[in-house]
């Protein structure tokens, strides 16, 4: 059985200080002895304050982006090998807004996934088809293109080391979740993407995580469907009651 992981991506929200008080609040909820994988994924500048405060407890410090270049002249970007100095495990990778705001297209997190697993994190690919791409039909072409794209060269032993995330653009900070019918189906396509690049057990075994919308209300059906191995959260990780209670309704299903 794969084991959930439920994530969350901060955005561009949270200073140092809201970050170490999130963290304190979080921590005495209870950390210990959960059955789901939990990350959290603070913007760069809060990272140390994030390790320091659950430093002792299993919540995964991840990064929001990276740059695919090892080092050097190049201003504002951070480093693979400073995120893992910086205590982080794992990156995500390709998340829509990079790509709308910043972009970046499926080479680059390529690049970018390569680096990652060479420095030792696991990224997380994001991929997920904008409003008109599901409109026009094209849903399973958009997220397989980004799917193989993103995986270009990368050996099975790789491939294993990664986590997917589908996010539907259109449903990411709108409020509009995709019905769990909707994400299982994709969810179940992403997975027959990556049998037939790798085999059925490295498929099978493969998580791949929900993202768009997610909240407390919606945390239950959508990681009942069996394709669906954890979420994405956005707006609903920055209050440390609704993650937390994502994290418990995940324990519930993982046990
Ligand atoms: C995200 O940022 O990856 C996301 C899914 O955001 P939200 O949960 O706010 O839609």
């Amino acid at each position: 059985m794969r084991q959930l992981l439920i994530a969350g991506n901060w955005k561009m929200n949270h200073t140092a200080s809201e970050t170490e008080t999130f963290c304190r609040n979080f921590r005495a909820l209870g950390l210990e002895d959960h059955k789901v994988e939990i990350l959290l994924c603070p913007p760069f500048t809060s990272i140390p304050a994030m390790v320091s405060v659950l430093d002792g407890t299993p919540v995964h410090v991840g990064g929001q982006d990276m740059c695919y270049v090892e080092s050097g002249a190049f201003t504002g970007a951070i480093s693979a090998a400073m995120l893992a100095d910086a205590g982080c495990s794992h990156v995500l990778l390709g998340h829509s807004e990079r790509r709308q705001f910043f972009h970046e297209d499926d080479a680059n997190v390529n690049l970018k996934a390569k680096k990652a697993i060479e420095k030792g994190l696991t990224p997380v690919v994001c991929i997920g088809e904008t409003r008109e791409q599901r409109e026009k039909g094209v849903t399973e072409k958009v997220v397989r293109t980004q799917l193989l794209g993103a995986l270009e060269d990368l050996s099975t032993e790789d491939i294993l080391k990664l986590v997917i995330a589908y996010e539907p653009v259109w449903a990411i900070g709108t409020g509009l979740t995709a019905t769990p019918e909707q994400a299982q189906e994709v969810h179940r396509y992403i997975r027959d993407v990556l049998a037939e690049r790798t085999d059925d057990e490295t498929a099978e075994s493969l998580r791949i995580l929900y993202g768009g919308s997610a909240k407390p209300s919606n945390a239950e059906e959508l990681l009942s469907e069996k394709d669906i191995d954890g979420l994405l959260i956005g707006g609903a990780s920055l209050k440390v009651d609704d993650f937390y209670q994502m994290i418990v309704t995940g324990d519930k299903l993982n046990s």
